[in-house]
Protein backbone atom coordinates (compact mmCIF):
# COMPACT_ATOMS: atom_id res chain seq x y z
CA UNK A 1 0.00 0.00 0.00
CA UNK A 2 1.30 3.40 -1.35
CA UNK A 3 1.87 6.05 1.75
CA UNK A 4 -0.76 8.35 0.21
CA UNK A 5 -3.21 5.57 0.37
CA UNK A 6 -2.41 4.60 3.77
CA UNK A 7 -2.43 8.77 5.04
CA UNK A 8 -6.30 8.82 3.26
CA UNK A 9 -7.23 5.54 4.79
CA UNK A 10 -5.51 6.29 8.48
CA UNK A 11 -6.30 9.90 8.83
CA UNK A 12 -8.23 11.91 6.34
CA UNK A 13 -11.26 9.15 5.55
CA UNK A 14 -11.57 9.02 9.45
CA UNK A 15 -11.62 12.63 9.78
CA UNK A 16 -14.10 13.13 6.93
CA UNK A 17 -16.22 10.33 9.03
CA UNK A 18 -15.92 12.25 11.88
CA UNK A 19 -16.93 15.57 10.38
CA UNK A 20 -20.09 13.99 8.15
CA UNK A 21 -21.11 10.60 11.01
CA UNK A 22 -20.27 7.85 8.02
CA UNK A 23 -18.36 5.88 9.86
CA UNK A 24 -17.13 4.90 6.29
CA UNK A 25 -13.82 3.98 7.14
CA UNK A 26 -13.93 1.86 10.16
CA UNK A 27 -17.22 0.09 8.19
CA UNK A 28 -14.64 -0.71 5.37
CA UNK A 29 -11.82 -1.85 7.29
CA UNK A 30 -14.29 -4.50 8.61
CA UNK A 31 -15.58 -5.79 5.46
CA UNK A 32 -12.04 -5.82 4.36
CA UNK A 33 -11.65 -8.40 7.13
CA UNK A 34 -15.10 -10.00 7.37
CA UNK A 35 -15.07 -10.63 3.35
CA UNK A 36 -12.93 -13.80 3.80
CA UNK A 37 -15.40 -15.26 6.34
CA UNK A 38 -16.43 -18.81 6.04
CA UNK A 39 -19.63 -19.46 4.84
CA UNK A 40 -20.66 -20.63 8.65
CA UNK A 41 -19.22 -17.20 10.06
CA UNK A 42 -21.44 -15.31 7.51
CA UNK A 43 -24.60 -16.45 8.04
CA UNK A 44 -23.96 -16.19 11.70
CA UNK A 45 -23.27 -12.42 11.18
CA UNK A 46 -25.88 -12.10 8.75
CA UNK A 47 -28.51 -13.63 11.54
CA UNK A 48 -27.19 -11.16 13.90
CA UNK A 49 -28.08 -8.37 11.76
CA UNK A 50 -31.37 -9.93 11.10
CA UNK A 51 -32.25 -10.73 14.49
CA UNK A 52 -31.01 -6.82 15.78
CA UNK A 53 -33.35 -5.72 12.42
CA UNK A 54 -36.21 -6.92 13.15
CA UNK A 55 -36.60 -5.97 16.63
CA UNK A 56 -35.82 -2.60 15.67
CA UNK A 57 -38.35 -2.46 13.07
CA UNK A 58 -40.86 -3.75 15.23
CA UNK A 59 -40.36 -1.50 18.04
CA UNK A 60 -39.93 1.55 15.75
CA UNK A 61 -41.68 1.22 12.70
CA UNK A 62 -45.84 1.25 12.68
CA UNK A 63 -46.13 -0.53 9.38
CA UNK A 64 -43.77 -3.34 10.64
CA UNK A 65 -45.13 -3.74 13.67
CA UNK A 66 -48.30 -3.70 12.02
CA UNK A 67 -47.17 -6.92 9.70
CA UNK A 68 -46.15 -8.64 12.70
CA UNK A 69 -49.46 -8.10 14.88
CA UNK A 70 -51.90 -8.87 11.82
CA UNK A 71 -49.73 -12.30 11.97
CA UNK A 72 -49.67 -12.90 15.38
CA UNK A 73 -45.91 -13.01 15.15
CA UNK A 74 -43.26 -11.88 18.07
CA UNK A 75 -39.71 -10.74 16.51
CA UNK A 76 -38.12 -13.68 18.49
CA UNK A 77 -39.75 -15.62 15.52
CA UNK A 78 -37.07 -13.97 12.98
CA UNK A 79 -34.09 -15.96 13.86
CA UNK A 80 -32.36 -16.85 10.36
CA UNK A 81 -32.45 -16.31 6.73
CA UNK A 82 -35.27 -19.31 6.90
CA UNK A 83 -37.49 -17.72 8.68
CA UNK A 84 -37.84 -14.27 6.49
CA UNK A 85 -40.44 -16.09 4.44
CA UNK A 86 -42.92 -15.86 7.42
CA UNK A 87 -43.25 -12.01 6.59
CA UNK A 88 -44.55 -10.52 3.62
CA UNK A 89 -42.76 -9.00 0.38
CA UNK A 90 -43.17 -5.27 1.12
CA UNK A 91 -43.79 -3.17 -2.40
CA UNK A 92 -42.71 0.29 -3.19
CA UNK A 93 -46.43 0.88 -3.83
CA UNK A 94 -46.82 -0.35 0.29
CA UNK A 95 -43.76 1.74 1.83
CA UNK A 96 -44.85 5.16 -0.34
CA UNK A 97 -48.44 4.95 0.90
CA UNK A 98 -47.18 4.70 4.37
CA UNK A 99 -44.83 7.57 4.12
CA UNK A 100 -43.27 9.06 6.23
CA UNK A 101 -44.41 8.15 9.78
CA UNK A 102 -45.42 4.48 9.03
CA UNK A 103 -42.25 3.69 7.69
CA UNK A 104 -39.53 5.85 9.27
CA UNK A 105 -37.76 5.80 12.72
CA UNK A 106 -35.70 8.59 14.07
CA UNK A 107 -31.73 7.29 14.32
CA UNK A 108 -30.61 10.42 15.90
CA UNK A 109 -28.86 11.51 12.84
CA UNK A 110 -30.01 14.23 10.30
CA UNK A 111 -31.60 12.45 8.04
CA UNK A 112 -32.43 13.35 3.99
CA UNK A 113 -34.98 11.54 1.04
CA UNK A 114 -33.22 9.76 -1.42
CA UNK A 115 -35.67 9.91 -4.77
CA UNK A 116 -35.35 6.75 -7.28
CA UNK A 117 -38.09 6.21 -10.48
CA UNK A 118 -39.77 3.67 -9.60
CA UNK A 119 -41.13 0.90 -12.30
CA UNK A 120 -44.26 2.39 -12.19
CA UNK A 121 -42.31 5.90 -13.09
CA UNK A 122 -43.78 7.55 -10.29
CA UNK A 123 -41.00 8.58 -8.02
CA UNK A 124 -40.14 6.59 -4.90
CA UNK A 125 -38.75 8.62 -1.51
CA UNK A 126 -36.09 6.35 0.51
CA UNK A 127 -35.03 7.94 3.66
CA UNK A 128 -31.25 7.96 4.81
CA UNK A 129 -28.91 9.17 6.98
CA UNK A 130 -25.09 9.73 7.60
CA UNK A 131 -24.76 6.04 8.61
CA UNK A 132 -26.48 4.66 5.81
CA UNK A 133 -24.31 6.28 3.45
CA UNK A 134 -21.51 5.30 5.17
CA UNK A 135 -22.79 1.48 4.84
CA UNK A 136 -23.49 1.82 1.14
CA UNK A 137 -19.94 3.65 0.68
CA UNK A 138 -18.04 1.08 2.58
CA UNK A 139 -19.24 -1.68 0.61
CA UNK A 140 -18.68 0.18 -2.74
CA UNK A 141 -15.19 1.30 -2.04
CA UNK A 142 -14.59 -2.95 -1.05
CA UNK A 143 -15.99 -3.54 -4.64
CA UNK A 144 -14.08 -0.65 -5.99
CA UNK A 145 -10.71 -2.69 -4.02
CA UNK A 146 -11.86 -6.07 -5.66
CA UNK A 147 -10.46 -4.40 -9.29
CA UNK A 148 -6.90 -3.83 -7.32
CA UNK A 149 -7.58 0.34 -6.95
CA UNK A 150 -6.27 1.44 -3.85
CA UNK A 151 -7.58 4.28 -1.98
CA UNK A 152 -5.87 7.59 -3.26
CA UNK A 153 -5.02 6.15 -6.21
CA UNK A 154 -5.94 8.67 -9.62
CA UNK A 155 -8.77 7.65 -11.40
CA UNK A 156 -11.68 9.12 -13.88
CA UNK A 157 -15.18 8.71 -12.89
CA UNK A 158 -17.98 9.58 -15.08
CA UNK A 159 -21.02 10.90 -13.70
CA UNK A 160 -24.15 12.64 -13.26
CA UNK A 161 -23.59 15.07 -10.60
CA UNK A 162 -22.85 18.43 -13.11
CA UNK A 163 -22.02 21.07 -10.08
CA UNK A 164 -19.91 19.03 -7.68
CA UNK A 165 -20.51 20.87 -3.92
CA UNK A 166 -17.44 22.33 -1.87
CA UNK A 167 -17.29 19.03 -0.06
CA UNK A 168 -17.65 16.04 -2.71
CA UNK A 169 -14.91 18.57 -4.67
CA UNK A 170 -12.32 18.27 -1.66
CA UNK A 171 -13.29 14.40 -1.32
CA UNK A 172 -12.68 14.16 -5.39
CA UNK A 173 -9.06 15.93 -4.79
CA UNK A 174 -8.39 13.68 -1.79
CA UNK A 175 -9.42 10.21 -3.43
CA UNK A 176 -7.81 10.94 -7.08
CA UNK A 177 -10.93 11.66 -8.37
CA UNK A 178 -11.36 13.23 -12.19
CA UNK A 179 -14.79 13.46 -12.47
CA UNK A 180 -16.01 14.28 -15.64
CA UNK A 181 -20.19 14.75 -16.99
CA UNK A 182 -21.82 11.57 -18.25
CA UNK A 183 -24.63 13.26 -20.24
CA UNK A 184 -22.23 14.74 -22.68
CA UNK A 185 -21.39 11.73 -24.65
CA UNK A 186 -20.34 13.79 -28.04
CA UNK A 187 -16.78 13.03 -29.95
CA UNK A 188 -15.40 16.48 -29.01
CA UNK A 189 -16.39 15.87 -25.04
CA UNK A 190 -15.31 11.97 -25.33
CA UNK A 191 -11.98 13.29 -27.12
CA UNK A 192 -11.26 15.61 -23.83
CA UNK A 193 -12.21 12.77 -21.28
CA UNK A 194 -9.45 10.36 -23.55
CA UNK A 195 -6.98 13.66 -23.28
CA UNK A 196 -7.69 13.65 -19.40
CA UNK A 197 -6.80 9.92 -19.05
CA UNK A 198 -3.75 10.89 -21.09
CA UNK A 199 -2.18 13.51 -18.86
CA UNK A 200 -3.09 12.63 -15.78
CA UNK A 201 -2.35 9.37 -16.48
CA UNK A 202 -4.95 7.75 -15.08
CA UNK A 203 -5.46 3.83 -14.80
CA UNK A 204 -8.25 3.43 -13.88
CA UNK A 205 -11.80 4.17 -15.23
CA UNK A 206 -15.53 4.14 -13.40
CA UNK A 207 -19.07 4.65 -14.43
CA UNK A 208 -22.23 3.97 -16.06
CA UNK A 209 -21.41 0.82 -18.35
CA UNK A 210 -22.96 3.55 -21.66
CA UNK A 211 -20.66 6.14 -21.19
CA UNK A 212 -17.40 3.85 -20.57
CA UNK A 213 -18.72 2.22 -23.92
CA UNK A 214 -19.17 5.17 -25.62
CA UNK A 215 -15.58 6.55 -24.57
CA UNK A 216 -14.16 3.26 -25.11
CA UNK A 217 -15.76 3.38 -29.14
CA UNK A 218 -14.02 6.58 -29.42
CA UNK A 219 -10.94 5.48 -28.44
CA UNK A 220 -10.77 3.04 -31.03
CA UNK A 221 -11.70 5.29 -33.45
CA UNK A 222 -8.84 7.76 -32.70
CA UNK A 223 -6.31 4.61 -32.46
CA UNK A 224 -6.02 5.14 -28.76
CA UNK A 225 -3.38 2.56 -26.99
CA UNK A 226 -2.91 2.93 -23.52
CA UNK A 227 -3.92 0.06 -21.26
CA UNK A 228 -5.68 1.17 -17.92
CA UNK A 229 -5.58 -1.33 -14.99
CA UNK A 230 -9.27 -2.13 -14.18
CA UNK A 231 -12.59 -0.33 -15.76
CA UNK A 232 -15.68 -0.79 -12.58
CA UNK A 233 -18.78 -0.17 -13.62
CA UNK A 234 -22.26 0.31 -12.22
CA UNK A 235 -26.11 1.80 -12.50
CA UNK A 236 -27.35 0.12 -15.45
CA UNK A 237 -26.90 -2.67 -17.35
CA UNK A 238 -23.53 -3.87 -18.54
CA UNK A 239 -24.50 -5.92 -22.00
CA UNK A 240 -22.35 -7.96 -23.30
CA UNK A 241 -21.58 -5.96 -26.31
CA UNK A 242 -20.37 -3.26 -23.62
CA UNK A 243 -17.86 -5.40 -21.79
CA UNK A 244 -16.38 -7.06 -24.80
CA UNK A 245 -15.41 -3.72 -26.34
CA UNK A 246 -14.31 -1.84 -22.87
CA UNK A 247 -12.25 -4.70 -22.04
CA UNK A 248 -10.70 -5.09 -26.07
CA UNK A 249 -9.86 -1.41 -26.25
CA UNK A 250 -8.65 -0.45 -22.77
CA UNK A 251 -6.62 -3.80 -22.34
CA UNK A 252 -7.83 -4.61 -18.95
CA UNK A 253 -10.97 -6.89 -17.11
CA UNK A 254 -14.14 -4.56 -16.30
CA UNK A 255 -15.84 -4.51 -12.60
CA UNK A 256 -19.18 -4.78 -12.91
CA UNK A 257 -21.32 -3.67 -9.33
CA UNK A 258 -24.64 -3.86 -8.80
CA UNK A 259 -25.87 -1.90 -5.97
CA UNK A 260 -29.97 0.32 -5.44
CA UNK A 261 -30.81 3.90 -5.39
CA UNK A 262 -32.46 2.95 -2.32
CA UNK A 263 -28.71 2.97 -0.63
CA UNK A 264 -27.30 -0.35 -0.26
CA UNK A 265 -25.01 -2.15 -2.34
CA UNK A 266 -25.85 -5.81 -3.64
CA UNK A 267 -23.32 -7.97 -5.51
CA UNK A 268 -19.89 -6.74 -7.60
CA UNK A 269 -17.55 -9.03 -9.42
CA UNK A 270 -13.91 -10.38 -7.85
CA UNK A 271 -11.20 -10.80 -9.66
CA UNK A 272 -12.99 -14.04 -10.98
CA UNK A 273 -15.76 -12.27 -12.43
CA UNK A 274 -18.16 -13.93 -10.39
CA UNK A 275 -20.48 -11.58 -8.99
CA UNK A 276 -20.43 -12.05 -4.84
CA UNK A 277 -23.21 -10.69 -2.66
CA UNK A 278 -22.60 -7.93 0.00
CA UNK A 279 -23.89 -11.02 2.41
CA UNK A 280 -23.21 -8.55 5.68
CA UNK A 281 -25.28 -5.62 4.01
CA UNK A 282 -28.36 -7.65 2.64
CA UNK A 283 -29.85 -10.70 2.40
CA UNK A 284 -31.20 -11.79 -1.28
CA UNK A 285 -34.10 -14.03 -2.01
CA UNK A 286 -35.11 -14.86 -6.03
CA UNK A 287 -39.19 -14.83 -5.45
CA UNK A 288 -41.92 -15.47 -8.51
CA UNK A 289 -44.97 -13.33 -8.97
CA UNK A 290 -46.25 -15.51 -6.14
CA UNK A 291 -43.75 -14.51 -4.06
CA UNK A 292 -42.36 -17.99 -3.90
CA UNK A 293 -38.90 -18.85 -3.82
CA UNK A 294 -37.95 -20.04 -7.76
CA UNK A 295 -35.62 -22.65 -8.69
CA UNK A 296 -31.49 -21.87 -8.71
CA UNK A 297 -30.73 -21.05 -11.88
CA UNK A 298 -34.09 -19.27 -13.13
CA UNK A 299 -35.58 -16.05 -12.96
CA UNK A 300 -36.91 -14.08 -10.09
CA UNK A 301 -37.81 -11.11 -8.69
CA UNK A 302 -35.04 -9.78 -6.69
CA UNK A 303 -36.21 -9.15 -3.27
CA UNK A 304 -34.00 -7.79 -0.62
CA UNK A 305 -33.23 -7.38 3.35
CA UNK A 306 -31.23 -4.27 4.32
CA UNK A 307 -29.35 -5.24 7.35
CA UNK A 308 -28.64 -2.03 8.54
CA UNK A 309 -31.63 -0.45 9.85
CA UNK A 310 -31.63 3.34 9.54
CA UNK A 311 -34.05 5.68 9.21
CA UNK A 312 -36.26 3.70 6.97
CA UNK A 313 -35.92 -0.11 7.49
CA UNK A 314 -36.17 -1.93 4.06
CA UNK A 315 -37.24 -5.62 5.10
CA UNK A 316 -38.15 -8.27 2.22
CA UNK A 317 -38.12 -5.26 -0.53
CA UNK A 318 -39.09 -5.89 -3.99
CA UNK A 319 -36.66 -3.83 -5.68
CA UNK A 320 -38.23 -4.07 -8.99
CA UNK A 321 -35.00 -5.62 -10.89
CA UNK A 322 -34.87 -9.22 -11.86
CA UNK A 323 -31.94 -11.73 -11.06
CA UNK A 324 -30.64 -15.47 -11.26
CA UNK A 325 -29.02 -17.10 -8.47
CA UNK A 326 -25.58 -18.97 -8.98
CA UNK A 327 -25.05 -22.81 -8.21
CA UNK A 328 -23.22 -22.49 -4.71
CA UNK A 329 -19.96 -22.93 -5.74
CA UNK A 330 -16.51 -21.75 -3.97
CA UNK A 331 -14.63 -19.29 -5.88
CA UNK A 332 -11.27 -18.96 -6.56
CA UNK A 333 -10.71 -15.73 -5.24
CA UNK A 334 -11.34 -17.72 -1.16
CA UNK A 335 -14.45 -15.16 -0.72
CA UNK A 336 -17.30 -17.36 0.47
CA UNK A 337 -19.89 -14.65 0.38
CA UNK A 338 -22.99 -15.77 -1.47
CA UNK A 339 -22.53 -15.62 -5.64
CA UNK A 340 -25.24 -13.59 -7.76
CA UNK A 341 -25.57 -15.53 -11.24
CA UNK A 342 -26.71 -12.27 -13.45
CA UNK A 343 -28.93 -9.18 -13.13
CA UNK A 344 -31.55 -9.07 -15.37
CA UNK A 345 -32.40 -5.05 -15.35
CA UNK A 346 -35.15 -3.03 -14.56
CA UNK A 347 -38.65 -4.51 -14.21
CA UNK A 348 -39.76 -2.06 -16.53
CA UNK A 349 -37.09 -2.56 -19.06
CA UNK A 350 -38.63 -5.73 -20.74
CA UNK A 351 -41.64 -6.18 -23.08
CA UNK A 352 -44.58 -8.61 -21.43
CA UNK A 353 -46.12 -10.67 -24.43
CA UNK A 354 -50.11 -10.85 -24.09
CA UNK A 355 -49.65 -14.92 -22.65
CA UNK A 356 -46.71 -13.35 -20.27
CA UNK A 357 -43.58 -14.18 -21.90
CA UNK A 358 -41.06 -11.86 -21.00
CA UNK A 359 -38.13 -10.74 -23.28
CA UNK A 360 -35.85 -8.80 -21.57
CA UNK A 361 -33.03 -6.76 -23.21
CA UNK A 362 -30.65 -9.53 -23.36
CA UNK A 363 -32.83 -11.26 -25.77
CA UNK A 364 -33.14 -8.39 -28.44
CA UNK A 365 -29.43 -7.68 -27.50
CA UNK A 366 -29.04 -11.28 -28.13
CA UNK A 367 -30.83 -11.43 -31.52
CA UNK A 368 -29.76 -7.59 -33.07
CA UNK A 369 -26.24 -8.02 -32.02
CA UNK A 370 -25.77 -10.55 -35.04
CA UNK A 371 -26.85 -7.51 -37.82
CA UNK A 372 -24.05 -5.84 -38.30
CA UNK A 373 -25.62 -3.29 -39.97
CA UNK A 374 -27.16 -1.74 -36.59
CA UNK A 375 -25.28 0.64 -34.71
CA UNK A 376 -27.91 1.00 -32.38
CA UNK A 377 -31.22 0.16 -31.68
CA UNK A 378 -34.08 0.65 -29.16
CA UNK A 379 -37.74 -1.29 -28.48
CA UNK A 380 -40.83 0.14 -27.82
CA UNK A 381 -43.91 -1.28 -26.74
CA UNK A 382 -47.08 1.01 -26.97
CA UNK A 383 -49.61 -1.76 -26.66
CA UNK A 384 -49.82 -5.29 -25.07
CA UNK A 385 -49.59 -6.82 -28.61
CA UNK A 386 -47.35 -4.41 -30.60
CA UNK A 387 -43.46 -2.93 -30.47
CA UNK A 388 -41.88 -0.62 -32.38
CA UNK A 389 -38.11 -2.04 -33.15
CA UNK A 390 -36.16 1.62 -33.87
CA UNK A 391 -32.59 1.19 -35.28
CA UNK A 392 -29.79 2.99 -36.66
CA UNK A 393 -28.23 1.58 -39.23
CA UNK A 394 -25.20 1.89 -40.42
CA UNK A 395 -25.68 1.26 -44.54
CA UNK A 396 -28.03 2.80 -46.90
CA UNK A 397 -29.59 -1.22 -47.73
CA UNK A 398 -31.77 -1.74 -44.98
CA UNK A 399 -35.07 -3.29 -46.99
CA UNK A 400 -33.39 -6.50 -46.98
CA UNK A 401 -32.72 -6.90 -42.85
CA UNK A 402 -35.47 -4.88 -41.94
CA UNK A 403 -37.53 -8.27 -42.79
CA UNK A 404 -34.59 -10.57 -41.46
CA UNK A 405 -34.98 -9.02 -38.34
CA UNK A 406 -38.68 -9.17 -37.49
CA UNK A 407 -38.06 -12.76 -38.62
CA UNK A 408 -35.50 -13.50 -35.78
CA UNK A 409 -37.55 -11.44 -33.70
CA UNK A 410 -40.59 -13.66 -33.89
CA UNK A 411 -38.60 -17.16 -33.98
CA UNK A 412 -37.74 -16.54 -30.90
CA UNK A 413 -40.33 -15.65 -28.52
CA UNK A 414 -42.01 -12.33 -29.74
CA UNK A 415 -44.26 -14.69 -32.02
CA UNK A 416 -47.03 -13.62 -30.32
CA UNK A 417 -46.05 -9.02 -30.77
CA UNK A 418 -46.93 -7.32 -34.06
CA UNK A 419 -43.59 -5.91 -35.13
CA UNK A 420 -42.79 -2.95 -36.69
CA UNK A 421 -39.39 -1.63 -37.58
CA UNK A 422 -38.63 2.11 -37.60
CA UNK A 423 -35.20 3.47 -39.34
CA UNK A 424 -33.93 6.31 -37.07
CA UNK A 425 -30.58 8.32 -37.60
CA UNK A 426 -30.24 8.35 -33.36
CA UNK A 427 -31.53 7.03 -30.11
CA UNK A 428 -32.44 9.87 -27.63
CA UNK A 429 -30.84 9.50 -24.46
CA UNK A 430 -33.57 9.38 -21.73
CA UNK A 431 -33.33 12.32 -19.22
CA UNK A 432 -31.17 10.68 -16.87
CA UNK A 433 -28.63 10.81 -19.39
CA UNK A 434 -29.03 6.64 -20.02
CA UNK A 435 -29.66 4.66 -23.58
CA UNK A 436 -32.38 2.54 -22.65
CA UNK A 437 -32.88 -0.01 -24.36
CA UNK A 438 -36.49 -0.84 -24.13
CA UNK A 439 -39.11 1.82 -23.48
CA UNK A 440 -42.44 0.92 -21.83
CA UNK A 441 -45.40 3.08 -22.33
CA UNK A 442 -48.31 0.90 -22.27
CA UNK A 443 -49.66 3.08 -19.42
CA UNK A 444 -48.95 6.32 -20.57
ZN1 LIG B 1 -14.68 -14.49 -6.18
Amino acid sequence: MTIKSKAIRNLVLPAGDLLFGQRMMSRLKFLEKAQFLSQQELNNCQDKSLRSLIQIACDEVPFYRDVMLQRGMLPSEILSTGDLSKLPVVTKNMLSDAYPEGVTRKTGQKTYESRTSGSTGKNFVVLEDAETAGWYRASFMLALEWSGWQIGEPHLQTGMTLTRSFDRRLKDKLLGCHYVSAYQLDDAHLDTILHTIEDKQLQYAWGYPGSIYHLAKRAKEVGWNRPLKAVSTWGDSLYPAYRALIEQVFQCQVFDTYGCAEGFQVAAQCEYGNYHIHALDVIVEYLDDDDQPVPEGEVGNLVITRLHSGPMPLIRYKVGDLGISAASKACPCGRELPLLDSIQGRNADMVTTPSGNRLIVHYFTGILEHFMEIDAFQVEQDRPDHIIVRIVPNTENVSTIKQKIIQALKEKGARELEVDLEVVRSIPLSPAGKHKFILNTIDK
